[in-house]
């Protein structure tokens, strides 16, 4: 029998270096009848959030080793009781355990989100604190108070995830859970991931266009995890016609939090028509700017690689959704140290599109379209004050990360 511990590692993922050729030489040499034992976990997690019902709460499985917490080598989940897995290796959890269910749902997304990002780069994450020798993880509070609220800490090197009480239509004794909301943690995840790359960005000196940029790799972080996951894919295929402008769960994010705002079409809308002169210098109205150009370049590649005659739609658009995630997350890197603008980013995706035109077909075309529309590029590009550092950046209303005092001196 080939032992567990010899498949894998404490959070081992894509990227640490011949994980795979070992697992499959360990495959190889076992003997007929023989395999490998199963490793990994079973959680539940919500696939959007409470209030998309169809969706619901699922089983997922993570195929890395999750320690009682849970915990592995990047996350730890902290601020409830530890919890254990059972005899199968799974934290599966009954109905009326919502602290348990919760720890469980929102270490699960976290560590879904690091590992999509880690194979689209094909390297082991780190956070912004790991440096030198320094490797530790994350902590993640899925209970962490009353408030509207979730953020991001450096200094605390933690997410945090608040409830509170709605006003709106739901009897009061029901709070809202923001960890419930995979686009929430997702978002959050997202802002951490983007400090370890870029550790200037978050200053509230820089342009407000450098916070918008923040904002809008926090939200396409919750779009590419919807579309990294074969269900969702499916679901918002069915639910779209295979059209992606029509309404649907991935353009729409925190659609629980969106409601009790009195928005109907989530707390944001991936898919907009909003240009860099009809936005503020608040940093989350200008990230819909950056948002609506990269989805509607992801639109037009899924529309363009389609063929139902010879490949599920469902199939297509997880592709083309793998690969806008590292098309964009390839930019970020590659983007200025600090005060970077759309068109920094977006002129590195070109760059990058027209480089690698067999895995990038139109690619660039379908961003210089689009960054134009929206008034990043060409002769219609507005520059503007949004672009300039000491501008001030306006940070009111949005998620709590960017209003931490932490980043206002730097
Ligand atoms: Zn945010």
């Amino acid at each position: 029998m080939v032992k567990t511990s010899e498949l894998e590692k404490d959070g081992t993922e894509a990227g640490d270096e011949g994980t795979a050729s070992t697992l499959a030489k360990l495959i190889a040499e076992a003997p007929v009848g023989v395999l490998p034992m199963t490793s990994g976990a079973r959680m539940k997690i919500w696939k959007q959030d409470p209030t998309v019902g169809e969706l619901g709460i699922r089983k997922v499985y993570i195929h890395t080793k999750v320690n009682p917490g849970p915990r592995d080598s990047q996350i730890k989940i902290e601020g409830v009781p530890v919890l254990y897995p059972d005899v199968n290796g799974d934290f599966l959890f009954e109905s009326n355990n919502n602290e348990a269910i919760d720890a469980a749902h929102t270490y699960a997304v976290v560590r879904q989100v690091l590992t999509m990002y880690q194979r689209v780069l094909g390297e082991k994450m780190k956070w912004q604190w790991n440096t030198g020798e320094n490797t530790d993880p994350i902590s993640v509070f899925p209970h962490a108070g009353e408030a509207w609220n979730a953020y991001y800490s450096r200094s605390e090197r933690a997410l945090r995830f608040f409830y509170f009480t709605p006003t709106r239509s739901r009897p009061s004794s029901q709070k809202v859970f923001t960890c419930r909301s995979l686009d929430i943690v997702a978002h959050e995840v997202g802002h951490a991931i983007l400090d370890a790359l870029k550790p200037a960005w978050l200053s509230w000196l820089s342009p407000p266009q450098t916070g918008g940029l923040h904002e809008s790799f926090a939200d396409c972080t919750a779009i590419f995890l919807a579309l990294s996951q074969l269900d969702q894919v499916e679901y918002v295929i069915a639910q779209t016609k295979a059209d992606l402008h029509q309404k649907n769960v991935l353009a729409e994010l925190a659609e629980q939090f969106g409601y009790e705002l009195g928005r109907p079409s989530g707390l944001r809308n991936a898919d907009n028509n909003l240009k860099l002169s009809e936005v503020t210098s608040q940093v989350h109205d200008i990230s819909k700017v950056f948002t609506g150009g990269i989805y509607d370049t992801l639109a037009d590649a899924f529309l363009a690689g389609r063929d139902p005659r010879k490949k599920n739609d469902a199939v297509v658009l997880y592709e083309v959704g793998q690969k806008m995630a590292t098309l964009m997350v390839s930019a970020f890197k590659a983007a200025p140290a600090r005060n970077a603008t759309f068109a920094d980013v977006v002129d590195k995706m070109i760059t990058i599109a027209n480089d690698n035109p067999s895995e990038y077909p139109q690619y660039a075309t379908f961003v210089q379209k689009h960054f134009e529309f929206r008034e990043v590029l060409g002769n219609s590009a507005v520059a503007g004050p949004q672009s300039v550092a000491g501008f001030p950046l306006n940070t009111a209303g949005c998620c709590g990360t960017m209003q931490n005092l932490e980043y206002a001196g730097e």
